[in-house]
């Protein structure tokens, strides 16, 4: 049961901390991220995230899923707090805020804890730039059971709101781990499973490449594509035809139409 008012002022001390998780740097500071949606709130706490905060409008509560989600939120440890819903349309920062908002715990993996074994099926993603793009990919290696991305270089934040937004929901199941390129190259040098790079002038038709056995597809970044030093540490450099006059394609729509060549490969649908 809440015992105080719902909270009405936009400068309480609670909601400003939770506001101020909008900047990448104050995510890094606290380790923490904001999490909206009844819907994507489910999928984190089944997945175990660990919950800080949980904001909620005390009248949402009258809806089954909502008070269920408050409910198993309250039994993890979350303080919930009834707030206003102009406070909340506030720290939604959107015409039709969310009901339910949260401030999670971040959750990286060590480069050495990836699970690569032989039904596994891994990303790498450098220097990646867009959270959208990132979302998607998030999004789309959930839906073919890809749970492993690796974030190599200087990227952007798999915890933004953009980011966890576009993966709808499916954050919640990635395992995420970040690692410099030379961490990645030394890591690789002692896996013997295989690198499969996609590349603008892959030498390999994606349909006809060798994606048998525990594998990782490395994608480049938006502007400058796979570099160099990430493609030398690939088994196959495969390319996605295109007619002439085109010059490439978006980073996740390519990401796609690779994980579902791959798991069509294996029979795995
Ligand atoms: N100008 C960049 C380049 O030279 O690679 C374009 C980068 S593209 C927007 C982002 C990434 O998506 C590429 O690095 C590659 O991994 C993948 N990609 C996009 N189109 C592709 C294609 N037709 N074949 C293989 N990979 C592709």
């Amino acid at each position: 049961m809440t015992s105080q008012p719902p909270i009405t002022s936009h400068s309480n001390q609670t909601i400003k901390a939770v506001k101020r998780l909008r900047m990448r740097k104050a995510r890094e500071e606290e380790g923490t991220f904001v999490i909206e949606g009844v819907r994507h709130l489910f999928d984190a706490v089944e997945a175990g995230w660990v919950l800080r905060i949980v904001l909620f409008e005390p009248s949402d509560l009258a809806r089954p899923k909502t008070a269920e989600l408050i409910e198993k939120c309250r039994a993890s440890g979350a303080t919930c707090l009834e707030v206003s819903r102009d406070v909340m349309a506030g720290v939604a920062k959107r015409d039709n805020p969310e009901t339910v908002i949260a401030v999670a715990e971040q959750r990286l993996y060590e480069l050495d804890a990836l699970d690569v074994s032989a039904d596994k099926l891994s990303i790498v993603l450098e220097e990646i730039r867009d959270p959208g793009n990132l979302g998607t990919i998030a999004r789309t290696a959930d839906a073919v059971g890809a749970y492993n991305i690796v974030l190599v270089g200087s990227t952007c934040d798999p915890f933004s709101p953009e980011a966890v937004r576009a993966s709808m929901g499916s954050f919640a199941r990635i395992r995420f781990t970040r690692a410099s390129l030379e961490d990645f190259q030394i890591w690789r040098a002692g896996w013997s499973g295989q690198v499969v790079g996609a590349h603008l002038e892959g030498a390999v038709d994606y349909r006809q490449a060798n994606t048998s056995g525990p594998l990782i597809l490395a994608m480049g970044t938006e502007q400058a594509g796979l570099s160099d030093t990430l493609s030398r540490t690939c088994d196959e450099l495969v390319r996605i035809p295109m007619v002439d006059g085109v010059d490439s394609l978006n980073l996740a729509i390519s990401t796609g139409v690779l994980l579902y060549q791959i798991r069509a490969n294996s029979g795995y649908f």
